[in-house]
């Protein structure tokens, strides 16, 4: 289904070094699942100029609308949260027992630094794990598993009182502090491109349709939705009060080539061949022929999947708001997810950012997405 890719070379970017600059600063802002404000004022303070109004929600959505007055309704959507970790219990030894914040993976935790958010700011800690000597010494004792119940953080605070006194509280939100960074053959890697990849594209939508003076004939809702990570549940609110009457959702996707994944449950998709497009009752049948017709115009490669009940995205919340809003969501393939060290290629980053764009102009309020 993929074709090969013409465009994304360095020399016709559609991206400037403003927009990776921007990427860089929002990938290493942290924007734990329900504490995403900074993130939401980083994010909206680069779409300003590529709006006409903005506006948030009570829980922190951010909205960037260009032709406010207009009845039709457009959305293009991403989400702005990022997996973490919560403080759950300090023992009297100074040490931090957790709570997941969204689906974050205990298996890559030993070893790791954090920073927890605390009352008095960033405290750095790590996540303490047994010497493999006095592992080993232990041979009546298999090996400890990461689990989400021994895993512990430890500050060099102690004991509770001391932990307590660098700021640090039960409920305070723990992320890593692994950063962006660039990688061989236009790989990028980084700490939860999912999804603030997907915050980073639709505000490029937003800028491309800004600077080519582009007339959308409807209002465009340029939408980063927060807490998707514990149920979608941003992109339910939004979808309620917005009311739109079309929605563009995008969001990761597993790259299913690296080992230890099973395509034949998966299906196969691969960074660097383009956006990932799916199958599913959640996703419009007819707006969906419209992504994909588009893709073929302007050549842009895309891989498609199939997904089941749902496809675990926004989608599936702007889809079954109110009375059903036709729905499509365009995915950009990554590698893996939930680590800290999520990699994605640089042609898949302008070919969704490219495909949003070639879609949005190809929309109408006359647009016919009539089932039968
Ligand atoms: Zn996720």
């Amino acid at each position: 289904m993929a074709k090969t890719a013409k465009s994304g070379t360095a020399s016709s970017s559609i991206l400037t070094s403003k927009s990776w600059e921007f990427l860089k600063k929002y990938i290493d802002n942290p924007s734990p699942v329900g504490f995403e404000s900074s993130g939401q004022r980083l994010w909206l303070d680069y779409l300003k100029p590529y709006v006409d109004s903005h506006f948030t929600d009570a829980y922190g959505t951010a909205v960037g609308v260009v032709n406010p007055a207009a009845p039709f309704k457009v959305v293009i959507e991403a989400h702005a949260d990022e997996i973490s970790w919560f403080v759950n219990y300090i023992n009297a030894e100074g040490l931090i027992y957790l709570k997941r914040n969204g689906g974050v993976d205990h298996q890559i935790a030993p070893g790791m630094r954090v920073f927890i958010h605390g009352k008095k700011g960033q405290v750095p800690a790590v996540f303490g794990w047994p010497a493999i000597h006095t592992r080993i010494a232990n041979t009546d004792s298999k090996e400890p598993q990461p689990k989400v119940d021994s895993l512990f953080l430890d500050t060099g605070g102690r004991n509770k009182k001391e932990v307590e006194e660098l700021g640090v509280h039960i409920g305070s939100v723990v992320t890593y502090q692994d950063g962006y960074a660039e990688m061989g053959y236009d790989y990028l890697v980084g700490r939860a491109f999912d999804n603030r990849v997907g915050g980073f594209m639709i505000a490029e939508v937003a800028r491309l349709l800004r600077e080519n003076r582009k007339k959308l004939p409807y209002g465009l809702y340029v939408v980063n939705a927060v807490q998707e990570e514990v149920g979608l549940r941003g992109a339910e609110m939004i979808a309620r009060r917005l009311r739109p009457d079309i929605a563009i959702i995008t969001d990761v996707t597993h790259d299913t080539t690296t080992p230890m994944i099973n395509k034949t449950i998966e299906g196969e998709v691969a960074c660097g061949k383009g956006p990932s497009l799916a199958f599913g009752p959640a996703v419009h049948n007819k707006l969906l022929a419209i992504v994909q017709e588009t893709a073929e115009k302007n050549g842009l490669p895309v891989q498609m999947r199939a997904v089941s009940r749902s496809t675990g995205t926004d989608t599936d919340s702007f889809a079954y708001a109110n009375d059903g809003c036709p729905s499509v969501l365009i995915s950009i393939p990554l590698r893996y997810m939930h680590t800290t060290v999520e990699m994605l290629h640089r042609r898949d980053v302008e070919q969704t950012i490219r495909l949003m764009y070639e879609t949005l102009l190809n929309l109408s309020p006359k647009t016919n997405l009539s089932y039968l």
